[in-house]
């Protein structure tokens, strides 16, 4: 049995608070993550610095969603202009943290690190993608190992009770992840000639599935198709756009991952509910319409 670190008897809205604060220098560290791996630079060192000067940034230009403003988006060193990018993942990352824990700390302190892990692979991932149309394998596979580790560690994320039971429900939402995807990937690729969907999109909603479990895919896979299509639409509608435009596709599969949390277990478990009622009445009812 493992232990499960309860969150009771705290202030919930002064924790929630705090979530947010350190969502908010976990997104500064995030930009950091997104703008060094895929130069293969260390994230650790050198410390933050300009980028097109060089010169070091200190701390208190360089807190967290505030000191965009405060230097309304221009560098304190040599005035060149810092993408709006960079505080919006901090808040990004601020109101997810916030939520998750506003959500799932009556599950334990481990659901929530979890969640918050699994939401910062997501940002990361999303955000190079857009960048460099390509997630790293240390975010797909890394994530499908990651999720594999915090469903032993913490077997509650898949509503079991032992590190094995965690374990295998894992490994069973990265198998169905990856297979289906996969499968996906193929016949997209023969009926439209063209490569449908990248591996790099197949092992990242592997990792998905391993924090997740296998039901979640049901429900990644329409809505972020869905949320694609819109967000396509959307495009070609305003400037630029065309049909077969190139989108990064991870974004909406993270988007998708995310309101899993928030919704998209409850419709999933209701709608396979629903789907097991019907399927046991069926029969009655294919007997009343027999002529
Ligand atoms: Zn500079």
């Amino acid at each position: 049995m493992i232990p499960t670190i309860e969150l009771t008897g705290i202030n919930i809205p002064l924790f929630t608070a705090f979530a947010f604060v350190i969502g908010a220098c976990v997104g500064s560290f995030l930009n950091v993550c997104i703008y060094r791996i895929p130069l293969d630079v260390s994230v650790v060192t050198p410390g933050s610095h300009c980028s097109t000067c060089g010169t070091p940034i200190p701390w208190y230009h360089n807190l967290p969603i505030v000191s965009w403003f405060v230097l309304r988006g221009r560098a304190a060193c040599c005035g060149v202009r810092i993408d709006r990018r960079y505080w919006m993942i901090e808040l990004l990352t601020a109101l997810a943290f916030a939520a998750i824990f506003w959500k799932y700390h009556t599950h334990g302190l481990g659901v929530v690190l979890a969640y918050a892990l699994m939401t910062a692979g997501l940002i990361i991932a999303s955000a190079i993608d857009m960048d460099h149309f390509i997630i790293p394998d240390r975010f797909t596979l890394g994530g499908a190992v990651a999720g594999m580790v915090c469903s032993t560690l913490v077997p509650a994320l898949h509503g079991q009770s032992t590190a094995f039971a965690g374990f295998t429900e894992s490994l069973r939402g990265a198998f169905v992840g990856g297979f289906v995807l996969w499968a996906v990937a193929m016949i997209g690729s023969k009926v439209f000639r063209k490569e449908a969907m990248g591996m790099g999109d197949v092992k990242f909603i592997a990792g998905m599935g391993a924090f997740l479990g296998w039901t979640s895919i049901v429900w990644i896979i329409p809505i972020s198709a869905f949320i694609g299509s819109i967000f396509g639409i959307g495009m070609i509608f305003s400037k630029g756009g065309t049909w077969g435009t190139r989108m990064p596709y991870g974004p909406f599969l993270a988007i998708a991952a995310f309101f899993w949390l928030f919704g998209g277990s409850y419709a999933t478990d209701s709608y396979f509910a629903h789907l097991k009622k019907s399927l046991e009445t069926a029969p009655l009812t294919q007997d009343a319409y027999k002529p």
